[in-house]
């Protein structure tokens, strides 16, 4: 059966650039964990559900209907089949979207939907069974703690922010959306040390290539 990657780390890391770049280069599917609990803030932010009602949310994130496409060429999220991708890119969901992370009914279907994307995929799937890069907050850790190569993912907050405010955006706002945001998934996922057995990946110095380059050769060595 194929090999999965698992990359974990905050915003702005180039978690999200290097690892399609991995899954592209070793013909394996590509899956943003993240995409799932944007789409599941999405689904409840179009329904009008109250976030504070954590059984609501729950129940939406049990219900809605969700296709991922797993190309790291064109990785795609569909909603009620329809295509959602830049929608849950959103300013509006990056800074919901903690709410449903840290909703404890919510989080553990999607954690098993996610558990049960990996398993599909190294059956059959984009990959064809070659297997798949995954990242994350607690891909690591929690949904593929047996993962071939497992990688945490850091770089200083000002380089975080700043990596951020270049794709647009007000600077405050970033700085909201990447740094505000760790600091409310913290209360439930640990992401900024890493584990037993997780190679630790400082990319404050790195070119994107560097970083794909350093995945790929512990790739290698875990073949
Ligand atoms: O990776 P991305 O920034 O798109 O993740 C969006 C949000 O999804 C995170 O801020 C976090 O709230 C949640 N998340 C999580 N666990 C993961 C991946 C994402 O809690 N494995």
């Amino acid at each position: 059966t194929g090999i999965v990657i698992a990359i974990d780390g905050p915003a702005g890391t180039g978690k999200s650039t290097v690892s399609r770049e991995v899954a592209t280069r070793l013909g394996l599917a590509y899956f943003d964990t993240g995409a799932t609990y944007r789409v599941a803030t999405l689904a409840c932010l179009k329904e009008g559900v109250d976030f504070s009602r954590t059984s609501d949310v729950a129940a939406m994130v049990a219900t809605m209907n969700v296709e991922l496409v797993l190309d790291p060429g064109a990785p795609r999220v569909l909603l009620d089949g329809e295509d959602v991708s830049r929608q849950i890119r959103t300013d509006t969901v990056a800074l919901t979207v903690s709410k449903v992370a840290t909703n404890l009914e919510a989080r553990p279907i999607l954690q098993e939907m996610q558990r049960t994307v990996i398993r599909h995929e190294l059956e059959a799937g984009f990959s064809r069974g070659r297997g798949v890069c995954a990242e994350g907050r607690d891909i690591t850790t929690v949904i593929a703690p047996e993962a071939d190569v497992r990688v945490l993912m850091t770089a200083d907050d000002e380089v975080r922010v700043a990596r951020r405010a270049g794709e647009g955006a007000d600077r405050m706002t970033v700085r909201e959306a990447v740094l505000g945001r760790d600091r409310r998934d913290s209360a439930v996922v640990s992401f900024h040390e890493a584990a037993d057995g997780v190679h630790t990946l400082d990319t404050t110095d790195l070119t994107i290539e560097e970083a794909v380059r350093a995945v790929i050769s512990l790739a290698h060595e875990a073949q």
